[in-house]
């Protein structure tokens, strides 16, 4: 029997989705967004696969040394910045390039020791309002980065949409509207499209593009599926049936007894539970892939166990493969049922499940 639980990851279709990426983004260089362990896909193989991307982005500066001590070589963004000066050393020491989103960090940068030339990104907040220099302080940052003492390799501008992946688009054109705005006659390189960016409007993709989720073949949009978009399923979440119970009408699954057989029923217990990553509010009725068909959750998803109900699919036995979300199962259809997000599944899935390369 298999293991009972992994997460299979298909370097080939990280490979494709770039592909896809690229040929939507044909101008754009592709900064490919490897943070939180890839989406839950294993930062360094996922990094390996995507040799071809011309940068890679992450958050925190563990991500970035990873990388580099996995013998990554091209460029890596840290898309949060350094916040003290050891960070700001240790990012010299491994060539990283540093977002820039606060007057902090234009600080640590002109009291630097040391000579490093710097890739630097500007962030502009352009009404996100996370990270980055609101519009009025931009001219002043600027004018600080160009004077440092060690002057840097590359400035660089970049903004974050709060709304790409939904219409109506207001937010977006007004957020694109203040970019121009703010970088009016400036000439720098520049950076605003995550993935919904990407499939969005063809004026969100210039110099670089900074893709996450569509690499991983889930599409951000509510209204559009990742087949749609071209993207393939890179993680299929496998397990397996431990067990199969027959049981008669108005019997209980699971805790709480939240769950009743409204006749007799074919139960299958699947090794995959919320100590996996699956959320626990995963309501009855979600979807698995078993014997190449949909069978439903039932009851209440356990640490370690989902019951479903095999009625249907009578050739279901101990050992039958079960496919919790991937090619044929989308995430995002998982995480419609679990009211959430396609990325928060991805990112969830939990250090006990293995990572497997296909
Ligand atoms: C995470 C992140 C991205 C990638 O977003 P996706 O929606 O996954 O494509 C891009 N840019 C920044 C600044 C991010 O933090």
């Amino acid at each position: 029997m298999s293991r009972l639980i992994r997460a299979v990851i298909e370097p080939r279709s990280l490979r494709h989705n770039l592909n896809t990426i690229r040929e939507r983004a044909r101008r754009a260089r592709v900064m490919a967004v490897v943070k939180a362990n890839a989406y839950g896909h294993g930062l360094v193989p996922t990094a390996l696969a995507l040799a071809d991307a011309d940068a890679f982005a992450v958050a925190r500066l563990e991500e970035g040394l990873a990388l580099r001590a996995a013998g990554i070589t091209q460029p890596i963004v840290l898309l949060e910045g350094v916040f003290t000066s050891e960070q700001l050393l240790e990012a010299a020491r491994h060539g990283f390039d540093l977002v820039v989103h606060d007057a902090l960090q234009v600080e640590l940068l002109e009291e630097m020791s040391g000579a490093h030339r710097f890739v630097l990104w500007i962030k502009i907040d352009t009404g996100m309002n996370r990270l980055g220099f609101p519009p009025r302080e931009f001219a002043a940052a600027l004018e600080r980065v160009r004077r440092l003492k060690s002057a840097p390799l590359e400035i660089r501008l970049l903004t974050h949409l709060a709304c790409a992946d939904e219409p109506p688009e207001h937010m977006t054109n007004e957020q694109l509207r203040r970019f121009r705005e703010t970088t009016r006659g400036l000439d720098y390189s520049v950076s605003i499209a995550n993935s919904a960016g990407v499939f969005g409007s063809a004026q969100l993709n210039c110099d670089w593009v900074r893709p996450g989720l569509a690499l991983y073949g889930a599409s951000p949009f509510a209204d559009r599926t990742a087949e749609q978009l071209g993207l393939d399923p890179v993680m299929s979440l496998e397990s397996s049936v431990i067990a199969l119970r027959s049981i008669t009408a108005g019997e209980t699954v699971g805790y709480g007894a939240a769950w009743k057989a409204a006749h007799d029923t074919r139960i299958a217990i699947i090794a995959a539970g919320y100590g996996d990553g699956l959320p626990r509010g995963l309501p009855t009725g979600t979807p698995v892939l078993i014997g190449g068909r949909h069978a439903p959750i039932v009851g209440r998803v356990s640490m370690d166990m989902i019951a479903v109900d095999v009625s249907a699919v009578p050739e279901v036995h101990v050992g039958t493969a079960v496919l919790l979300w991937g090619p044929g199962l989308p995430v995002e259809e998982i995480a419609r049922h679990a009211g959430t997000i396609p990325y928060e599944l991805l990112c969830s899935v939990s250090q006990r499940v293995p990572l497997e390369l296909r």
